[in-house]
């Protein structure tokens, strides 16, 4: 590939590293630009590979000159640098973009608001245990670019998220799943729906007639797009009413129905590892493509029913003295705690809170007046949560550490009831990240 100027990547964390490298191995000049401090970890990586890089801050007359710059996913597109760089001209790019460019592998691609890690790795799982000689890269695990550079695959299942497809113009998805569409991340969106809408629909952007888009077909903000939008690839619908669909999957008399054009096969709720209605859509998103590979039906129903549930998702924690503890800590929108509350079946001790994105809580009131009897709210500023339980939740708490939260929320619980943390917010005001919040909620939970 013949390259003009630099290769600049702005931001050194796993992508940005990956990109890099594979930069460097095809021979393009490269130069990493972080905002931040270089973790010991990439300092390392970029060493060994003699890749020329700065850090704490950004030398913007060489960014200036880039011929193309990778963008870390972090980095908001409204940065000045970022809108200055457009402006000129230069092309700024998500590494999944550059890497896919180097490899002629095929691709899976999900992209959704909630479910994407889950259905990626369900995918990845069935894969595997049918022998494909698969790579696992997006959001999840190493980053593409790396995996491009040195063990290249035939097949990748790809998460990708939102602010990855803002960087994405040439790539195509062979098979594109799009799980659902709610509101999420409306602040790196202008706080426009709709601009977050499209920049979904991008992972269909580019696909050919022989490819396949795999979707939710009840997801009411899917079906009207699709309504106004062209789909060249084949349309593969899963969803409740679904199942006479060729291909697709559906619901029939609690069996999950998978069709592809040629044969059907079933298979029973109970069966499936993961358990939750959420998880049926993402264990049916996961089976018709499979399915749409040729992969045997018994590796499919084998893989959909031994997986091994991620951490922090509906993670059961414990049970002390009869209440149950759940760890739901990945929840950080509202509609991922909204099945959270469709899936609890005892009353329910809800923590919730952290930084809130912008959230209507009336979606969630109904399930709230159903099931939850105290709500314990762990974050720093709790004031939307008050005006929208108070008076519908008769206790409210509000608590500053997992393990303030933790103890009031046992102490309020009584025996055969649930304690769940669903924040329905992000963590970043009194934890690292969603994964020390679910960590330190379950260390509390055991010294309990
Ligand atoms: P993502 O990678 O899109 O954030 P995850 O698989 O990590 O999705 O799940 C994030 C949260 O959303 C968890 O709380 C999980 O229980 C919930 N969730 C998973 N799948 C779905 C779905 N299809 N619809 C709504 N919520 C979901």
């Amino acid at each position: 590939m013949k390259q003009k100027g630099e290769i600049i990547v702005l931001g050194a964390g796993e992508s940005g590293t990956g990109a890099a490298v594979l930069a460097k191995k095809q021979g393009l000049p490269v130069f990493v630009s972080e905002k931040g401090k270089i973790s010991e970890k990439y300092r390392r990586v970029l060493k060994q590979f003699e890749i020329d890089f700065e850090e704490n801050g950004h030398d913007t007359v060489r960014i200036f000159s880039a011929g193309k710059v990778v963008k870390s996913p972090g980095i908001p597109d409204s940065v000045p640098m970022i809108c200055q760089l457009r402006e000129k001209g230069i092309p700024v790019i998500s590494e999944i973009e550059f890497a896919a460019a180097f490899t002629k592998a095929k691709k899976i691609c999900i992209t959704g608001s909630n479910g994407k890690t889950t259905t990626t790795l369900l995918i990845y799982h069935i894969l595997k245990n049918e022998g494909v000689n698969v790579g696992l890269a997006g959001n999840v695990g190493k980053s593409f670019a790396s995996q491009v550079a040195f063990n290249d695959f035939d097949w990748y299942v790809l998460e990708i998220s939102s602010f990855q497809l803002d960087g994405m113009f040439g790539f195509r998805a062979d098979i594109a799943i799009l799980l659902n569409i709610t509101p999420d991340h409306l602040d790196r969106y202008d706080n426009n729906f709709q601009k977050y809408v499209d920049s979904k629909f991008r992972i269909l952007q580019n696909q050919r007639e022989n490819d396949y888009f795999v979707y939710w077909a009840d997801d009411p903000v899917i079906r009207r797009e699709l309504k106004k939008r062209k789909v060249t690839a084949i349309p593969v619908p899963f969803g409740e009413h679904s199942a006479h669909l060729y291909p697709g999957a559906g619901i029939v008399n609690d069996k999950i129905r998978f069709n592809n054009d040629k044969n059907s096969f079933d298979m029973t709720l109970e069966q499936l590892a993961l358990q939750g209605k959420h998880n049926v859509y993402n264990s049916m998103a996961s089976g018709v493509t499979a399915r749409l590979m040729e992969i045997r039906n018994e590796t499919i129903k084998q893989s959909l029913s031994d997986f091994q549930n991620i951490a922090h998702r509906l993670e059961y924690v414990a049970s002390v003295h009869g209440v149950i503890f759940i760890n739901d800590s990945k929840a950080t929108n509202i509609n991922s705690t909204w099945y959270a509350l469709e899936y609890m079946e005892k009353p329910t001790v809800w923590i919730m809170g952290g930084v809130d994105k912008g959230n209507d809580y009336d979606l969630l009131k109904p399930l709230v007046a159903e099931k939850v009897k105290a709500i314990v709210c762990l974050g720093l500023d709790n004031r939307h949560i008050h005006k929208a339980f108070d008076g519908l939740v008769e206790n409210i708490v509000d608590t500053e550490t997992a393990q303030e939260a933790v103890s009031a929320a046992y102490y309020l619980a009584e025996k055969g009831e649930t304690v769940l943390l669903s924040p329905a917010c992000a963590s970043f005001d009194l934890f690292e990240n969603y994964e020390d919040r679910g960590n330190q909620f379950k260390a509390a939970v055991n010294k309990l």
